[in-house]
């Protein structure tokens, strides 16, 4: 019997956008409709009045926002994201307390919302346009929201407003399921900080008339559970469903004047006195936290640690970075990243961390290009895309068609051959990736360096010794004999240190080493103008680049001349980091094997080329290492990113800074205890 194609339904978790058609409302406005629940997005009278009438002031978020403490972060949890239109309303006033609330210039905001049938960029643009028009104060934020609106695939997607201490999480999917992923208690071990909590709801998921599914009492459990004393919620619903829901769920419920011409709406508070949810203790301190200590020590500033730095620094707290030999010194100094997934089939993408990390690192690098243009530095990611000849892949291009186009998909073989300029190659089969780009590692180091909370250090370190209320770490200030001893204090420490991470806490699992060269020559002009026009993976990768400034403090590039680089060998428990000509063959053949008509281009004598060797850490498993060694309180551990840094750091980087600190990540729970230090897998020694 054949298999039948596959198709969406197939699987509850591929996304499905909202198919959108229009009315005009009484006042001759336009007003988009979901096709999906036969439902109006916001109301017709005046959406925007509604949102800031029955979800701001219905949770007093004016004043709340407004008495935040230094460094609090404020959590709000939206059922149904739609047009965006609440985060908005939201997002402006929180802007306009900023202005005017000194104490809120180190405050953050947490804005998780939850959408199953997301809107197309293209629908969102017209819907949004309309607002842009009729509020004009909402304008210039609506365009930076479009300009990083996520690919529409199941999962979290963690976008950056960091200008406006903003982080907003959109889960695409289910949202029971999306709330059931939420981790309340991820840590293996007690430590000082808070659990994550939601402040206040926004239960805005059509009338239950229209669509049960957001009102049923799994959603309010997940409520309850993600929730604590003094939680509040808003609905413009009465319906006796979310009363009674809201009810045994912990909630006090009260009737308050609805919105315009509607009669009533629904406010709610956890209060003291209410059960607790059957699957957690509740304590009863607010959710939102405060940093007690703020000094933080990050080991190690490789990708993993740079961008362990800038997110602990983008939530107020002052990092030292060590570092025993400087900035990039190790296996991230390659003078170019590509960044391109390797794809899994879409069913199961959400918890595949390759992509979702890919995803969320090409967004970082894009925005953080804006800043590197605003300081004076180089751009961190050239936007190249990639296209993957598929000779080493496990995803066919059946399973690519089901990806929205913006992520990945198949070119016709014609246009995959002008774009990448091979002539002879069959290129029927291939995945091209619109959002890869090649990462410059130096100027990612200059924007994250240039962070006011972030100093660099050289030292050696030694000693890590966790005290009840410090950490210390003890090392020398270079490596020569004559080295000064230096000890540091601080509040945690994070051990960003790949295979050496082992050697600094013997807890941390010692990782597979795998040495690997990347290696480029500087192409003469006939041979240039016959090398791949972008970037190619075919097991191996290649790709065309130009240094830039300053790129050859790290590496022997020529400046401003454009350079060919393949790679990268790939030889196991091998710690060694000399150039080694035999791996410049073994790449070039890799290349050759799989493009055999790039032979003659290609040259032979590789005598002068030039490379970098680095080692890459790897668990067995292939995950990284992501949270607190048992029975610590103070160290902390983001290693073994295999040869994925550039995708893995910054998502993890996010991931592990919200457990220290106590907010909500963007990765599931399932996802956190595959990353964790202590899982099982790691506990058994590498035998080879
Ligand atoms: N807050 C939105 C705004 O500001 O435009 C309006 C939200 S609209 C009233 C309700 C949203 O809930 C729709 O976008 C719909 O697709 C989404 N939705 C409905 N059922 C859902 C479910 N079970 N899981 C996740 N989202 C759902």
């Amino acid at each position: 019997m054949s298999t039948p194609p596959f198709s969406h339904s197939d699987y509850a978790n591929v996304i499905t956008p909202a198919n959108i058609t229009w009315q005009t409302d009484d006042s001759g406005n336009r007003v988009p409709i979901s096709g999906e629940f036969g439902d109006v997005y916001f109301s017709h009278a005046d959406g925007l009045a509604e949102s800031r009438y029955v979800f701001i002031e219905g949770n007093q978020l004016a004043e709340r926002l407004a008495n935040l403490r230094a460094n609090q972060c404020f959590t709000i949890a939206e059922l149904g994201f739609g047009t965006g239109l609440n985060l908005l309303a939201v997002w402006q006033l929180w802007q306009q307390l900023r202005s005017t609330h000194t104490n809120l210039a180190t405050a953050r905001l947490q804005f998780i919302t939850t959408e199953k049938h997301p809107i197309l960029l293209e629908d969102l643009r017209q819907i949004l346009g309309l607002w842009s028009v009729r509020a004009p104060e909402l304008a210039q934020n609506i365009e930076r929201f479009l300009s990083i609106y996520p690919s529409l695939i199941e999962g979290c997607h963690r976008l950056h407003f960091e200008e406006d201490n903003l982080t907003v999480d959109i889960w695409l999917g289910e949202a029971q399921t999306s709330l059931a992923k939420l981790a309340t208690d991820i840590r293996d071990t007690e430590t000082d900080s808070h659990n994550p909590q939601v402040d206040a709801w926004f239960l805005d998921g059509f009338a239950p008339s229209c669509n049960e599914s957001l009102w049923a009492a799994t959603i309010f459990a997940q409520l309850q559970r993600l929730s604590t004393v003094g939680t509040t919620a808003a609905t413009y619903s009465c319906a006796g469903v979310v009363k009674r829901g809201l009810q045994e769920h912990g909630f006090t419920i009260k009737k308050v004047k609805g919105f315009g011409r509607k009669r009533e709406m629904l406010t709610a508070r956890v209060s003291e006195d209410l059960p607790a949810s059957p699957t957690q203790d509740k304590t009863s301190q607010n959710s939102t936290f405060s940093l007690d200590n703020n000094h933080y020590l990050v080991i190690g500033a490789g990708v993993a640690g740079l961008m362990m730095a800038w997110s602990l620094a983008n939530r107020g707290i002052e990092v030292t970075l060590l570092d025993k030999v400087a900035p990039l010194a190790g296996a991230s100094g390659n003078p170019r990243a590509l960044l391109a997934p390797k794809m899994t089939p879409l069913h199961h993408v959400d918890e595949h961390l390759h992509t979702i990390g890919y995803l969320y690192s090409s967004r970082l690098y894009h925005q953080l290009n804006e800043q590197a243009k605003k300081q004076g530095f180089t751009p961190i990611i050239e936007p190249t895309a990639a296209l993957d000849l598929l000779l080493k892949a496990n995803i066919d291009s059946r399973q690519i068609a089901d990806y929205p186009d913006d992520l990945a998909t198949t070119l016709p073989a014609s246009e995959a051959k002008v774009l990448s300029g091979l002539t002879a190659q069959d290129l029927t089969e291939n995945l091209y990736l619109p959002q890869s780009g090649l990462v410059n590692p130096q100027a990612l180091k200059d924007v994250i360096l240039s962070h006011p909370l972030i100093s660099f250090q050289t030292l050696a370190v030694t000693k890590i010794d966790e005290q009840k209320d410090y950490i210390s770490v003890s090392g020398h200030d270079n490596k020569e004999q004559s080295a000064n001893k230096i000890t540091l204090q601080a509040d945690n420490v994070v051990i960003c240190a790949a295979f050496e991470s082992h050697y600094l806490d013997e807890r941390i699992f010692d990782c597979r080493k795998i040495r690997g060269q990347l290696s480029w020559f500087t192409p003469t002009p006939k041979q240039l103008a016959s090398l791949p026009k972008l970037p190619l993976k075919y097991g191996g990768y290649c790709s065309l680049f130009t240094p830039k400034a300053g790129d050859s403090t790290l590496n022997p590039v020529l400046e401003h001349q454009p350079q060919f680089l393949l790679g990268a060998s790939f030889v196991r428990n091998d710690i060694d980091t000399s150039i080694r000509i035999d791996e410049h063959e073994v790449s070039r053949d890799k290349l050759i094997k799989a493009i055999p008509e790039l032979e003659p281009i290609i040259p032979s004598d590789t005598q002068s080329w030039q490379a970098r060797a680095g080692v890459r850490t790897q668990t067995p498993d292939y995950h990284p290492i992501v949270g607190q060694p048992a029975g610590s309180k103070r160290i902390w551990v983001m290693s073994a990113m295999g040869a994925k840094g550039y995708a893995f750091a910054p998502l993890c980087a996010q991931a592990l800074a919200d457990i220290m600190l106590g907010a909500f990540a963007p990765l599931s729970s399932e996802m956190l205890s595959k990353l964790s230090p202590n899982r099982a897998r790691l506990q058994t020694p590498l035998t080879s």
